[in-house]
C-alpha cells in the first residue's frame, strides 16, 4: 500500500477488472484532519451500474455451486489478508474518515473477524426435515441464496460496515455490488483488493464509487436481477430506500440510525459506568450509530457521575487521527462540525450547562462536550448528535428512566448500568432496543446479532441470523410411501 502521504487513485472494480469510468470523471477523497488531497476514485455512472450488475448476476449462480468448504476458505484467506494488511488499512482508515488510530485500528480487527465468523458459518448452512402431523407426507426446508445483493454502507466505519455485509453475502453464496460511501471509498477498494488476491472469483464483488448515489442506485434496484438491498445509514436515506424497493419487492436488510440511551441506575458502579461512558460515547469521536446520544443519571449520583465524565472527557487530546496520542480525531467535515454546534448552541439557549468544552476549533473539529441540565425540549434529545458530545438528564424512578429512554423512534442500542442484576434485567426487558449493554460500554461482536427496532431498523447482521440475510427459505413438500 502507498505511504501515509502518497495520494491515491483507485479505480472501479468490476467482472474482476479495475476500470475507469466511462465519462473518466473522478472524486477527490479529503482527508477530514487537514483537508489535504487523500486520493481519487472513478466516477460511476448509471452504464457502470449496469454492468456491475451484470457481472454480478452473471457470476452468481457459478459461486453458489462453489463447495461450502471452498467458499469458506477464500473468506478465510480474507480474513488472514486483511490482518497481514492490518496497519496499512488501519492508517487508511485514518486518512479518509479521521478517526484516532486506536479506533481505527480496533475497527480493522473487527471488520477482519466478519470474514473469520462468516467462513465458519458458511458451512453451517443447515436445513431440516420433519414430518407433517397428518403422518402423510414430509416437510423439507432448504436454504439457498438469495440472488445479486447491493451492498450500500456509510462512512463512519469504513471496513467494518463493508466486511459485515461481504462475508455473509459470499458465505451464503450471493455476488455482490457494493456502493460504499463518498467520503470513505477507499478503505472499501482496499478491502476489496485483498479479496481478489484470496480468490474471490470474478464478478462475485464489484465495487461502485460515486457522486450521482440516487441514480446510480435507483437503476440497479429497478432491474429485476438484484435480489437483495442490505444498506446501513441513516433513517432518512433508509426510508427511501424502502419506497424504492417495493416496486421489484426486493429483500431489504436496513442498519439505521440510533439514539442510544445510556442509563445510570443509583447503585451502579459509578467509576465502572464512567469507563462505559467513555466508550459508548467517544468511539469514533461520537460518530458511531451505537453511540450513547443521551445520559439518563438517577438525581442521587448525577453530581459525582459528571464530575467524573467531565474529568475524563477533559484528558483528551483532540488532533490528527495519525499522531499516536491522539484521542479524539475530526469529524467526517466541516458542516458536521457545524451541526454539532447547532444542536449545542440550542440546548444552553434552552438553558442547559456547559460543563466542558462547548467550543468549535478550526477546521472538522469540535471539543469533547459534557452538558449538564439539558431539557426535555432541546433538539440534542431527538436527533443524532454523531460528535463528541454527552448530554445529561436526571430521572428520579426506575419507571421514568424506562419512559425516557423509549422516548424515541429509534431502538437500536440502549446501555444500563445498575450492579442489581435483577433490576438490569427486568429494565432491559423493558427497554425498545433490538440491543442492551448491561454493565458494558460496547455490543458490537461478529458472533451477536447486530441490530435495531423501531426506526432504526429491518433485519440483523453478524451471528448466525446474519447469514440468513442472504439466504432464502424453500419448502419442499415430500411424499415417498
Ligand atoms: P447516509 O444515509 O447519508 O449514507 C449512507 C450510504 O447511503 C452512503 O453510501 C451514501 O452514499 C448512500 N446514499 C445516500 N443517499 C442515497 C440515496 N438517495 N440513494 C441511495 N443511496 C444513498 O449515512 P452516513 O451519513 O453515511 O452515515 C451515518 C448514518 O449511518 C447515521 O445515521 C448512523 O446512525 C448510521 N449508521 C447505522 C449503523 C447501524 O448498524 N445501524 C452503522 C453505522 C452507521
Amino acid at each position: 500500500m502507498p505511504t501515509d502521504n502518497q495520494k491515491r487513485d483507485e479505480s472501479l472494480f468490476i467482472d474482476g477488472a479495475w476500470v475507469e469510468a466511462i465519462s473518466g470523471a473522478r472524486l477527490d477523497v479529503l482527508n477530514p484532519a487537514d483537508g489535504t488531497l487523500a486520493g481519487t476514485v472513478a466516477d460511476a455512472g448509471v452504464e457502470e451500474a449496469q454492468r456491475a450488475l451484470e457481472a454480478a448476476h452473471r457470476a452468481q449462480p457459478q459461486w453458489a455451486r462453489v463447495p461450502p468448504r471452498a467458499r469458506s476458505e477464500i473468506l478465510l484467506r480474507c480474513f488472514e489478508g486483511l490482518r497481514a494488511q492490518a496497519e496499512d488499512l488501519a492508517r487508511l482508515i485514518t486518512i479518509e474518515n479521521g478517526k484516532s488510530l486506536r479506533d481505527a485500528r480496533a475497527e480493522v480487527t473487527y471488520a477482519a473477524e466478519f470474514f473469520r465468523w462468516f467462513a465458519e458459518e458458511a458451512v453451517r448452512i443447515g436445513g431440516e426435515m420433519s414430518p407433517s402431523p397428518s403422518g402423510n407426507n414430509r416437510i423439507l426446508v432448504q436454504h439457498q441464496p438469495i440472488g445479486v445483493a447491493l451492498l450500500i454502507t456509510p462512512w463512519n466505519f469504513p471496513a467494518a460496515m463493508a466486511t459485515r455485509k461481504l462475508a455473509p453475502a459470499l458465505a451464503a453464496g450471493c455476488s455482490a455490488v457494493l456502493k460504499p460511501a463518498r467520503e470513505t471509498p477507499l478503505t472499501a477498494l482496499a478491502i476489496v483488493r485483498i479479496m481478489q488476491a484470496a480468490g474471490v472469483p470474478a464478478g462475485t464483488v464489484n465495487v461502485l464509487t460515486s457522486s450521482r448515489t440516487s441514480a446510480v442506485v435507483g437503476a440497479m434496484m429497478a432491474d429485476s436481477r438484484l435480489r437483495k438491498l442490505s444498506f446501513t445509514g441513516s433513517t432518512q436515506v433508509g426510508r427511501t430506500l424502502l419506497a424504492q424497493a417495493a416496486p421489484q419487492v426486493l429483500k431489504c436488510s436496513m442498519e439505521l440510525g440510533g439514539n442510544a440511551p445510556f442509563i445510570v441506575f443509583e447503585d451502579a458502579d459509578l467509576p465502572a459506568a464512567v469507563e462505559g461512558a467513555m466508550i459508548a460515547k467517544m468511539r469514533n469521536g461520537g460518530q458511531a450509530c451505537t453511540a450513547a446520544n443521551r445520559f439518563l443519571v438517577h438525581e442521587s449520583v448525577e453530581a459525582r457521575f459528571s464530575q467524573m465524565l467531565v474529568k475524563r472527557m477533559g484528558q483528551l487530546r483532540l488532533g490528527n487521527g495519525l499522531e499516536e496520542d491522539t484521542d479524539c480525531g475530526p469529524l467526517i467535515n466541516a458542516r458536521a462540525a457545524g451541526e454539532v454546534a447547532e444542536l449545542v448552541d440550542d440546548a444552553v439557549a434552552r438553558g442547559a450547562r456547559i460543563a466542558l468544552g462547548g467550543q468549535r476549533p478550526e477546521g472538522c473539529f469540535y471539543a469533547p462536550t459534557v452538558l449538564r441540565v439539558v431539557p426535555p425540549d432541546a433538539r440534542i434529545l431527538d436527533n443524532e448528535i454523531f460528535g463528541p458530545v454527552a448530554p445529561i438528564m436526571t430521572f428520579r424512578t426506575e419507571e421514568e428512566a424506562i419512559t425516557l429512554a423509549n422516548a424515541t423512534e429509534y431502538g437500536l442500542v440502549s446501555y444500563l448500568y445498575s450492579s442489581d442484576l435483577a433490576r438490569g434485567l427486568r429494565v432491559s426487558a423493558q427497554l425498545e432496543a433490538g440491543m442492551v449493554a448491561l454493565n458494558r460500554g460496547l455490543v458490537s461482536d461478529p458472533a451477536a446479532p447486530f441490530g435495531g427496532m423501531k426506526q432504526s431498523g429491518l433485519g440483523r447482521e453478524g451471528a448466525s441470523c446474519g447469514l440468513h440475510e442472504y439466504l432464502e427459505m424453500k419448502y419442499i413438500a415430500t411424499q415417498w410411501s
